[in-house]
């Protein structure tokens, strides 16, 4: 959006922008236009818990989307969830183990 000196400046952080500039450089949100669909909170979070896991985490830093403070929050719940999976995961292959076991015995 133009401020009173002319010069182009990002809605979100006020980092100042070049006349030809489509994104921010500081932050990544689209000079003019609409939120591209990988900046969309609700995809970030899609992607995260859902299809790509921790590999979308680098997505929610560079989402515009969200607060440096949710993006903190999110990592770490991401970190619980895939800790959560992991140790779900785990714990099936010992009671497999244990199952085949119990079978050898019988
Ligand atoms: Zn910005």
């Amino acid at each position: 959006m133009p401020n009173p000196n002319g010069a182009l400046s990002c809605s979100a952080c006020s980092q100042s922008l070049e006349p030809l500039d489509r994104f921010c450089r500081r932050c990544g949100r689209p000079v003019s236009g609409k939120t591209p669909f990988h900046h969309r909170p609700w995809f970030v979070l899609v992607m995260l818990f859902a299809v790509v896991g921790p590999f979308a985490l680098p997505l929610l830093w560079r989402s515009a989307g969200f607060s440096r403070r949710q993006k903190v929050v999110i990592t770490v719940l991401q970190g619980v969830f895939v800790w959560f999976i992991l140790s779900g995961i785990v714990r099936g292959y010992m009671m497999y183990l244990q199952f085949i076991s119990n079978l050898g015995v019988g």
